[in-house]
């Protein structure tokens, strides 16, 4: 059947509040709640499909970001055919993206999300799930790690690994940039505790500076680390290439970045090994399937971040299911009712792996019941004020101590 036009355009936003008790720190703050923001569209033809957009570790007034999308986007949709889903991305893209919303951020999160939910409605109206539509299937199931192990002792953190190793992960990833010395002896503690053969990746949310990414990479070096993780700000290019040059473990990044013009200079540079552009950030299904094309290119892999709710996860899947060079895919292991109550059919995670679904279109059906009952008001995500600016993490760190962040 076909797709139809496009008769309505609505953001939802839910908002899950997390236990004191198990908040998590990282370079990228203290989070507070675990919140969703996602697109719903509906067609003529009776279709409904859905999509994500997330918006990174950090303070937003979702409301206004909704309203971006609901009031200044869906006009430009309204009306047209939603199984045109390229020349709407360019629509948007030029129509108003690189005019007023920005390339690099908000504009393009909110594109992601109308961009995955039309990718719904087009499976649902061919009957076939999404990665069917991308070229078919190469992994199936698809590889999964455990994101992640947050700041903490050595010996805790030891801890938190070796269970998601008994959930049968063979991949596990650990945040850095809380103070060096602890850091090593965390990422020795988790090696020790997990054997040689589970991979292990650090992720330091762009909180060092070029020198001190180099000295932590001297290190990972030593530890077979399978990946260095957003070890600089995003705008530092030619820090990434600087690094790249230096140490033997991959540079990954991405989580932050938008669009295939932002991880281009990365890959002429050679400043890149593992691409993570999350399909809900980076411009959508459409979006992320180019970057991933542009990665296997140059020989690239790509391990694609979802660390938001089920939907990012459920984008992905279809993205590495149908990618020869996405071999992992993040899978959030913290407290996240996202990742399951907010859908009435969770994806199946098993023994590291999720199975690809096998319904039409993104596979996930809404909770509408969950939806009403976790409203948003205005919370922050993530504690105001937690993480440095950069340049505030330098090597003696003492302003990096778990005590300044609470
Ligand atoms: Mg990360």
């Amino acid at each position: 059947m076909h797709a139809g036009r496009i008769s309505s355009i609505r953001t939802h936003i839910v908002h899950c509040p997390i236990p004191e008790h198990l908040r998590v720190r990282s370079g990228a703050g203290l989070k507070l709640a675990r919140q969703s923001a996602f697109v719903e569209i509906t067609t003529d033809e009776g279709l409904t499909g859905i999509g994500p957009c997330s918006f990174g570790s950090a303070s937003l007034d979702l409301a206004a970001a909704a309203s971006l999308l609901d009031h200044a986007i869906a006009p430009m949709l309204i009306g047209e055919d939603a199984g045109a889903i390229t020349y709407l991305w360019d629509k948007v893209y030029y129509g108003s993206v690189t005019r007023v919303l920005g390339p690099r951020g908000i504009g393009v999160a909110l594109l992601s999300g109308v961009d995955i939910a039309l990718w719904d409605i087009k499976g649902k109206a061919a009957g076939l799930p999404i990665y069917e539509l991308l070229g078919g299937v190469v992994h199936d199931p698809v590889r999964a790690y455990a994101s992640s192990i947050y700041w903490l002792p050595p010996e805790e953190a030891a801890k938190v690994a070796s269970d998601y190793v008994a959930q049968g992960f063979g991949a596990v990833k650990m945040k850095s940039g809380l103070n060096y010395r602890n850091d090593i002896e965390s990422l020795e503690a988790i090696r020790e505790a997990v054997g040689p053969t589970v991979d292990i990746m650090v992720d330091a949310n762009q909180c060092y500076s070029r020198h001190l990414a180099l000295k932590v990479g001297r290190e990972l070096d030593k530890y077979d680390v399978l990946f260095f993780e957003e070890p600089l700000p995003t705008d530092d290019v030619d820090g990434h290439a600087f690094l790249a040059e230096r140490i033997d473990t991959r540079i990954a990044t991405g989580e932050n970045m938008y669009t295939r013009w932002e991880f281009l200079p990365f890959i002429q540079k050679q400043a890149i090994h593992v691409i993570q552009g999350d399909a809900s950030r980076t411009g959508g299904i459409t979006e992320a399937k180019r970057i991933f094309e542009l990665a296997a290119a140059h020989h690239l892999y790509v391990a694609p971040h979802t660390f938001s709710d089920v939907l990012t996860v459920a984008s992905s899947l279809h993205l590495n299911a149908s990618s020869p060079n996405a071999t992992l895919l993040e899978l959030d292991r913290t407290y996240n009712p996202l990742m399951t109550d907010l859908v009435k059919n969770p994806l199946n995670v098993h023994d590291g792996v999720v199975e690809l679904p096998a319904t039409p279109g993104l596979g996930v059906e809404i909770d509408w019941d969950f939806v009403e009952a976790h409203p948003y008001h205005g919370e922050h995500g993530i504690g105001a004020g937690a993480r440095p600016a950069f340049g505030l993490a330098h090597e003696t760190l003492p302003d990096r101590q778990v005590e300044t962040l609470a």
